[in-house]
């Protein structure tokens, strides 16, 4: 599929992410929140939102008001919550749109209040426990006080309480124990005091599908809904899908003399006569300039051991003596009986499968398919 003579392009397959969300509320049972932050981790925001809703994921979540407003501005209605810092200068359109804010602070939660009530209107907020992650939340110590402070103060709405995990994906964590214990704590207290708000989440997708004793009444999931391993430890249960592919086309195939140094600094140098190949993807791409990097033609593994420009890169065809330029290329995906999985390509570059979905670039068109 390749309508519009892209050179390289992602391929987003929409019914793979409505699979997903259909095999995460079957493992379980609870309401699911679709983490599309980061552009759908790459996989494009309003185009994956629209097919998580379509499969009936509840709630949606992103890490910045500014992609919470794309998709109200989209005509997305679902309830939709910003798992990071909010600027107050944003909390009377947060109350306006309803955007759920995420809330940890004090003086953070008194600006959004005096903004919200000059507005005329409420800003709808969930409170974040740091039950060990050591990144953003009120301690499991001050939450009670903190929480009933939120309660009191017009302005606020106090509509869920949520912690995050820092190693769900390793089997067996203590770590991960001890932080769900702390967070039961707190749970404990407000309910003594009728405090419990009408949301409690606390699980990623490696805790939504390992941890059962956390689903409380919501999750939040990403990775899993493309389809990929929450890590190399935790992969995913049977039958979920890959989201995403990546693929270009072969632009050059030609004969260098041996000897023939290949591309800036020369790396790779030819030994005898050798058919030689670009594709245009480069590291402004989000493919990184490291060696090998690896891709598929003609069904085959092919090896990359030229350096990584901005634009292009530069492969061997020695073993490939029909390739073509037109010739479809493979960077992620499948090609036959051949795959090169996101979590191929983080191995080869020492990262997770996270990063390497989330850093494919803007400029790079991405093709929905089985939209609906
Ligand atoms: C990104 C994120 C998630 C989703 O994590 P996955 O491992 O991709 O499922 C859940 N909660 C918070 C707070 C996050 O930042």
């Amino acid at each position: 599929m390749n309508p519009a003579g892209y050179t390289t392009w992602l391929e987003i397959d929409l019914a793979a992410v409505r699979h997903n969300i259909t095999r995460l509320r079957e493992i379980t049972a609870t309401p699911i929140m679709a983490i599309v932050k980061a552009n759908a981790y790459g996989h494009g925001l309003i185009e994956v939102s629209r097919a998580a809703l379509a499969a009936r994921a509840s709630w949606l979540g992103v890490a910045r008001f500014e992609e919470a407003l794309m998709l109200r501005q989209a005509g997305i209605a679902e309830p939709i919550l910003v798992l990071g810092y909010t600027h107050p200068s944003h909390a009377a359109e947060a109350a306006r749109s309803s955007i759920r804010l995420c809330l940890f602070d004090a003086l953070i939660a008194d600006a959004y209040a005096e903004a919200a009530r000059s507005a005329g209107g409420n800003v709808i907020v969930h409170v974040k426990v740091d039950s060990g992650m050591g990144r953003l939340g009120v301690s499991p110590g001050e939450s009670y006080d903190f929480i009933r402070r939120v309660k009191e103060t017009p302005g606020l709405n106090l509509e869920g309480l949520f912690t995050h995990f820092a190693r769900s994906d390793e089997p067996d964590s203590q770590a991960t124990a001890a932080q769900l214990t702390a967070f039961n704590q707190v749970l404990t207290e407000l309910d003594t005091a009728d405090l419990r708000p009408p949301w409690v989440h606390a699980c990623n997708s490696a805790a939504a599908i390992t941890l059962p004793a956390a689903h409380f009444n919501l999750v939040r999931c990403g990775i899993a809904i493309y389809g990929l391993d929450p890590s190399p430890e935790c992969p995913l249960p049977p039958n979920f899908w890959p989201a995403l592919s990546w693929k270009a086309i072969l632009t050059s195939a030609r004969n260098l003399p041996s000897g023939h140094g290949v591309g800036y600094g020369h790396w790779y140098v030819t030994t005898e006569e050798e058919y030689v190949g670009t594709i245009p993807v480069g590291y402004a791409d989000g493919l990184r300039r490291v060696v090998p990097n690896e891709v598929l033609i003609h069904e085959c593994k092919l090896p990359v051991f030229a350096r990584v420009c901005m634009d292009q890169t530069i492969l061997s065809l020695q073993n490939l003596p029909n390739a073509r330029p037109g010739d479809e290329v493979v960077l992620i995906g499948q090609q036959g009986d051949q795959q090169i999985r996101a979590e191929d390509v983080a191995a080869r570059w020492k990262t997770n499968n996270y990063e390497v979905v989330s850093g494919l670039a803007a400029r790079l068109p991405r093709l929905y398919l089985n939209p609906s």
